[in-house]
């Protein structure tokens, strides 16, 4: 089989025409012929006119001098021919030597010119050094050869290795030749190496890369498809010589049709399928690392999807997917392992006494950086998790609370909470709550709970009920983020809310423009008018701060003042 797979004709082709498998050009085994053929005749022609003599360098020089410069020359044409052209140089370079041993046999013995003796004797000495030559040469190239297939082939199956794919790529881009990378995954071949033994699924894999390598020599001329193995169960195909892009998907639905036929190894019948991830040269990217990512990124999103799809183009949305799969991995990890914590950073009222703090979750990466919770919370949102992470948020919460009450009973402190709408919207959100507040003894005057202003949009009327029971509670309510989503004058009068807190957007515009200046005014305004409290997030500096004291905010939050702290050092700021 193996020798079956290196007749891989495009594939050995491409390899020879990289770098890998260089040959010497044939115009240059011509010319070496060609030099050697006129040395010879110098040779002869010199030590035949040996008495003529040559002006050169203000000295006579006989002719007979230039015989051995000849026969030198002509000797490292023939080492080069034997070194370069391996097995023809060397018969090339036996018969050139062998074919004048009759004219000098002839001249010694029968002519008794004993002018070609040494001639003779050159020759004779050149075809035994011609043979040592060839001998050990061959040697040192048959091990290199051997190092360079091991470098640059998957032993199993001869194909080419993910090196040679990097060397066929470089060259391809060079060129500045467009090029598909389509990365295989065959399915469920784990079930064939654990049901019928690793030796059944070897044969399997070399099958699967005989049948892509005769398809690959049976394709046109135009296309050429270059089959890899990767790993395991991974190939790798690198189809160029097409001109349209649609050209790809026909190339790989061959293949796909080619593996999917029925394979019988060891009398038992297989049908293999695959996933195919592919991603295009220069479309998609130019840089073959990015290649080789997007590849199996598009192959990774076609088997999560599962049935009904096996073939998938890269698209830069993919790789949202990957991330935002890997973060919930990491937030299910930490979930699971009481790794989510949280930070409180202070509010103060305009005259700086404090008021308390909003809880905000936070989240490390294994190398102990941060994750932000830009990224994390909007994972935590679309895969349910966020429940979690607010109730662990909101128990650290109420635990710093119940510090707190333990050291100043008569604290006036207040903790807010963010609380996702869905969360919220839960059948079992207001038990969960009260659980905690139970179980940490904490009365619920101290809690706030904060809310984005969507909850105006989605079901009003059961948000309205929901908020009712906070407040049944005896908890606070706030609106998160005010001004950046839907909001109406008239749902607001309805919202039973304790605060407002206006988006750290508008604060940052508000000493830039005057607009901005007179939009948080206005929002200050209606705030009080509907007998809301207003606090200002994200305030980063005094003149902020004066400004918002001139329009009348009550409550400032932002770096200026405090940035989010842990709980050791908030538990400082309450009792300094
Ligand atoms: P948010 O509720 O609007 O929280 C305020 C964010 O603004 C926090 O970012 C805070 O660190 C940041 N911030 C406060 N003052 C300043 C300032 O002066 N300058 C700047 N540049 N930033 C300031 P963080 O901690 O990254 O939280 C981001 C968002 O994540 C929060 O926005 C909130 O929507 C969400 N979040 C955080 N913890 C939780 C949680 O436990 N549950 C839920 N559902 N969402 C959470
Ligand atoms: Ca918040
Ligand atoms: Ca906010």
């Amino acid at each position: 089989m193996g020798d079956k797979l290196r007749s891989g004709k495009q594939i050995d082709k491409t390899l020879r025409d990289l770098s890998l498998k260089k040959e010497a050009p044939k115009s240059g085994y011509v010319l070496l012929v060609l030099l050697y053929t006129i040395a010879m005749f110098g040779t002869i022609f010199t030590s035949r006119n040996g008495g003529r003599i040559i002006h050169m360098f203000d000295s006579d020089i006989p002719f007979s001098a230039f015989a051995g410069v000849f026969s030198s020359f002509a000797n490292i044409c023939i080492i080069s021919l034997v070194v370069l052209y391996r097995k023809v140089g060397f018969i090339t370079s036996l018969i050139l030597l062998v074919s004048q041993f009759p004219m000098l046999v002839v001249n010694i013995f029968l002519r008794h010119n004993l002018n070609s003796f040494p001639g003779f004797f050159m020759n004779l000495l050149t075809i035994i050094a011609v043979v040592i030559i060839y001998v050990s040469h061959n040697k040192v190239v048959k091990y290199q050869q051997t190092l360079r297939d091991q470098a640059v082939k998957d032993r199993l199956t001869g194909l080419p290795n993910r090196f040679a794919c990097n060397e066929l790529m470089a060259d391809l881009i060079k060129r500045d030749e467009k090029f598909a990378l389509v990365s295989v995954d065959l399915n469920d071949f784990k079930s064939i190496n654990e049901t019928m033994g690793h030796d059944t699924g070897n044969v399997v894999l070399k099958a699967v890369a005989e049948r892509w390598v005769a398809l690959s020599d049976a394709l046109g001329n135009d296309i050429n498809v270059f089959v890899a193995r990767l790993s395991a169960d991974e190939y790798l195909l690198i189809i160029s010589g097409y001109s349209l892009s649609e050209e790809i998907d026909n190339i790989v639905a061959r293949f796909k049709e080619e593996l999917e036929k029925k394979m019988t190894v060891d009398g038992c019948d297989f049908y293999i399928t695959a996933c195919y991830g592919i991603t295009e040269y220069p479309k998609d990217d130019t840089v073959i690392d990015n290649l080789f990512l997007f590849a199996d990124a598009a192959l990774h999103e076609v088997k999560r999807l599962g049935e009904g799809s096996s073939v998938m183009h890269f698209r830069p949305e993919i790789l949202n997917t990957e991330k935002n799969l890997e973060t919930e991995r990491k937030l299910r990890h930490a979930l699971d392992n009481k790794k989510i914590f949280f930070n409180l950073q202070p509010q103060y009222d305009i005259n700086h006494n404090l008021r308390g703090f909003e809880a905000l979750a936070r989240m490390r990466d294994s190398d102990g950086s941060f994750i932000s919770p830009a990224e994390f919370i909007p994972v935590a949102e679309k895969t349910g998790l966020i429940d979690r992470v607010d109730m662990r948020v909101f128990e650290l919460a109420v635990e710093f609370l119940a510090d707190v009450l333990r050291g100043k009973k008569d604290a006036d402190l207040i903790i807010s909470c963010n609380v996702s709408v869905k969360h919220l919207m839960k059948n079992n959100f207001i038990d969960e709550i009260k659980g905690i507040l139970v179980k940490y003894q904490v009365p619920a005057s101290h809690i706030e709970i904060e809310i984005t202003e969507s909850i105006m949009i989605d079901s009003m009327d059961k948000a309205l009920e929901r908020i009712d029971e906070i407040k049944a509670l005896g908890m606070k309510v706030a609106i998160d983020d005010f001004g950046t989503g839907y909001s109406s004058l008239s749902y607001l009068n309805n919202f039973p809310s304790d605060l407002l807190k206006i988006d750290k957007s508008f604060i940052d515009q508000m000493n830039t423009s005057e607009s901005s200046k007179q939009y948080v005014a206005a929002i200050v305004t209606i705030g009080h008018v509907l007998n809301f409290s207003v606090i200002s997030e994200g305030v980063e500096d005094e003149s902020q701060i004066d400004t918002l004291k001139e329009i009348g905010c009550d409550y400032i939050q932002g770096f200026v003042w405090g940035r989010p702290m842990s709980a050791d050092d908030a538990l400082e700021l309450v009792f300094s």
